[in-house]
């Protein structure tokens, strides 16, 4: 574990030695009792993880599959798209490319779309469902997702939640906020190798995909519904990475889940704190997300306009950390901090007096 603590990019996240370890264990058949005992002890971290007794979906593809799934399996009709990063247009984009007439809501990077903005969008006019993403990555803006699904559900429409850089790291409670669709990926807060993706689809979601004859089949969450109750995945899974996931999931339940959601709460509000002293002296210009929107999991850091992200990134990388340039519309102007996974405050704080040595000498080198 020696060089764990360094990787503070916003995904792919650090993965501990011996989640790695894990993944050199032998083949097993994916139809047969030992993978079933695997995928029902998976079932019962994964429920846990995502506050669900509905099963969770397992996807051997990055998460952008779970997002195309998402719109296949969504209601026939309009989509209304909230807007306000790259992966919430990415979203938008996979319903249009689906052939789905979009509406988008859009609202200036770093901030989150309103309520009152979205409930009077759906007063206007009806629509199958709307979407979110909960932790937009590109700028660490958190949305509050359930007050979005509460809207949503009042005026007929069904609540599709990308929330990649939210499960693990915020507070996820998906049968409470009663989310249609929410899907994660196992390279962000779930601190796993990338390859995976988790899904939870609500009953009513799940019953009207049945009728829709265009569905597709990798994606099809009727498929994976009838395979989970037999404790199987519909087609061959990425069987290591499920061993890495058992490995994972028995170390966040010891942690407990709660626990986590506050070490990440606590992580964002160190970075925070650092950003703002480090912005009173000049090093950054502050923080991309709006206060009080600020994701737990990754946080976007505003460079003075002298400062490219390059300038930043490969200097720090030469001190020993990996952090994320900026992303979409903020690439080249912020520096993004994945503080998600493992990740503890402590190792957060080497990172970042690593950052602030980084700037002082960048700045002196520009001017
Ligand atoms: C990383 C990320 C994605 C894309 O995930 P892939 O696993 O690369 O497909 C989508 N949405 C958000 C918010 C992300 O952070």
């Amino acid at each position: 574990m020696t060089s764990f603590g360094t990787f503070f990019l916003p995904g792919p996240t650090e993965v501990r030695a011996d989640v790695l370890q894990s993944m050199t264990q032998p083949m097993i058949a994916h139809r047969g009792a030992a993978f079933e005992s695997l995928f029902s002890e998976l079932q019962t971290g994964l429920r846990e993880l995502f506050r669900t007794t509905r099963p969770v979906y397992v996807s051997s593809s990055s998460a952008t599959g779970l997002m195309e799934g998402a719109i296949r399996n969504a209601p026939a009709g309009p989509i209304l798209s909230l807007v306000n990063g790259a992966f919430a247009e990415r979203f938008a984009d996979i319903a249009r490319s689906c052939d789905r007439e979009v509406r988008v809501l859009r609202v200036a990077d770093g901030d989150i779309v309103s309520v009152a903005a979205v409930a009077q969008a759906l007063a206007e006019r009806w629509y199958a469902a709307v979407t979110v993403v909960h932790s937009e990555t590109s700028t660490g803006a958190l949305s509050d997702i359930a007050a979005v699904a509460r809207a949503a559900h009042a005026h007929g429409a069904m609540i599709l939640v990308d929330s990649v850089t939210g499960v693990g790291g915020a507070p996820v409670l998906t049968d409470a906020w009663d989310l249609d669709f929410i899907f994660t990926g196992s390279q962000k807060a779930l601190a796993l190798p990338p390859g995976l993706a988790f899904a939870v689809a609500s009953e009513r979601y799940l019953l009207q995909a049945d009728s829709l004859s265009n569905r597709g089949r990798y994606f099809d969450v009727v498929e994976f519904e009838k395979a989970a109750r037999k404790h199987q995945t519909p087609n061959t899974p990425a069987v290591s990475l499920l061993y890495a996931t058992q490995v994972q999931l028995r170390a966040m339940l010891a942690e407990g889940i709660d626990a986590r959601w506050a070490r990440h709460e606590a992580m964002r509000v160190a970075t925070e704190r650092w950003a703002m002293e480090r912005t009173a002296e000049g090093l950054l210009t502050g923080i991309a997300a709006a206060p009080g929107v600020r994701s737990p999991t990754v946080t976007a850091l505003q460079l003075p306009a002298r400062l490219r992200d390059s300038d930043v990134v490969p200097a720090l990388a030469r001190r020993g950390f990996t952090i994320g340039t900026g992303y979409g519309a903020l690439v080249g102007s912020t520096v993004r901090v994945g503080h998600m996974g493992d990740h503890t405050v402590r190792g957060l704080a080497q990172c970042l007096d690593a950052l602030t040595d980084t700037l002082k000498d960048a700045l002196r080198t520009v001017s």
